[in-house]
């Protein structure tokens, strides 16, 4: 088979870490697999490098630091292939240039728009294990850019959907994707398949696994993914298309956001635009709205209550606090937190909704605000019941089973 490995920075922390990701590679090569393996800097250089640029200035030049920020993975790319030569596994490095990633120009930022991948080919067509630097690519014009923190992942995606290869292993420090947080919930389960639609709801699960923007990708490009832990033997979780099977099961998994605030309007004036004016000066402001709810109007009057990340909360509040007209009283609380079932299962049955709204009746958690997609229900909840809801969803959903 064809595969690409892609190694994170606490799998190749340090020069042991690196050897036995060698070890690794050398036994899938032994298996009789065709790798390109990419890699991240060792964990904390990224980081380390920032500072340094920052110790010269507050504000460097991002062509200046997209040659900085790429030599971490420089390093650990030749590290391995030197390893894995001096074991006898005929390997080569490449640079994210080398290896035929073009990218657009916004410098530590920038975006993939294509993969030449001739050189690729020719080396795994002499038999030789391609180590290729995660997280950079050149523009049209040969400049060094990088894809954005975490773009290693995205690196190995969007090779492996380049070269065609039959799956993605992305290994991290944690062994898959669980049902829920297990520092919530003890009893949560590794999953072994999710679909790429519930990996993105879930993101919160995989945070610590998986970047965001490389799970899109690698919807978009139909690649398998695997994410499994460089530290234990054990299975993994695969990420992929939905599959007809994946119907009997309602619920996948629970997240819980404790990073959301409420900003609630009372006696709104109840005319067109209001809404609109409210939620465009947000918008100006970058701010992330996600809930919103309104309530039908009584005497011209409504009720307008939305969510936003916390961080953001104290600029949304000086934008609602000048807002001089049209609404009666205004109101913000942190205190809350929002908690997501998500599963394909959804799609196709009823009552999924009506079973978590009563378990959380049961215990006698009120929900303050719901908001629903094809296949995710949120629900806005007293801070404070965040982790008792989890388990009881997580339960009633026999995710323990
Ligand atoms: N080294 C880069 C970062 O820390 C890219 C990566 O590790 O994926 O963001
Ligand atoms: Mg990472």
């Amino acid at each position: 088979m064809l595969i690409v490995h892609k190694y994170g920075g606490t799998s190749v922390g340090s020069l042991e870490r690196i050897k036995s990701v060698a070890d690794r590679v050398a036994k899938a090569r032994r298996d009789g697999n065709s790798l390109v393996v990419v890699v991240s800097a060792m964990s904390g250089e990224t980081n380390k490098l920032i500072d340094f640029a920052k110790y010269f200035s507050p504000n460097p030049s991002k062509r200046e630091m997209d040659m900085l920020l790429s030599s971490g993975e420089m390093v650990t790319a030749s590290l391995l292939a030197i390893a894995l030569n001096e074991m006898g596994v005929d390997a080569v490095a490449m640079s994210g240039g080398q290896a035929g990633i073009v990218t657009d120009s916004f410098h530590t930022y920038a975006r993939i728009k294509s993969i030449d991948t001739t050189s690729i080919k020719r080396e795994l067509d002499r038999d030789r294990v391609v180590v290729v630097a995660g997280f950079q690519g050149i523009n049209r014009s040969g400049e060094i850019t990088t894809l954005g923190r975490g773009g290693s992942d995205l690196s190995a995606v969007a090779i492996a959907g380049a070269i065609g290869a039959d799956a993605c292993e992305i290994y991290s420090d944690v062994d898959g994707i669980y049902t829920t947080d297990p520092r919530v919930e003890p009893k949560a389960k590794k999953m072994s398949y999710i679909s790429y639609e519930e990996m993105l709801e879930l993101a919160s699960l995989g945070a610590k696994v998986l970047q965001n923007r490389s799970v899109e990708l690698a919807k978009k490009l139909n690649v398998k993914i695997v994410a499994k832990s460089s530290f234990s033997e054990s299975e993994g979780t695969i990420i992929g298309e939905e599959r007809e099977d994946m119907e009997a099961v309602l619920v996948s998994g629970i997240a819980l956001d404790k990073n959301q605030a409420r900003v609630s309007l009372k006696d709104v004036s109840d005319r067109p635009g209001i809404a609109a004016e409210i939620f465009t000066k947000l918008a100006e402001e970058n701010i992330n709205v996600d809930m919103i709810i309104q309530n039908a109007s009584s005497n011209g009057l409504t009720m307008l209550g939305f969510t936003v990340p916390e961080s953001e909360l104290p600029k949304a509040k000086e934008i609602i606090e000048n807002f001089d007209h049209d609404i009666g009283g205004k109101s913000f609380d942190s205190n809350i937190c929002k908690v997501s079932i998500v599963g394909v299962g959804m799609k196709s049955h009823s009552g999924v909704a009506a079973t978590a709204f009563s378990a959380l009746a049961r215990e006698n958690i009120n929900i303050e605000m719901i908001s629903t997609s094809e296949i995710k229900v949120s629900m806005v909840i007293d801070q404070k019941y965040a982790e008792l809801a989890v388990r009881t969803l997580h339960s009633v959903y026999e995710l323990d089973k």
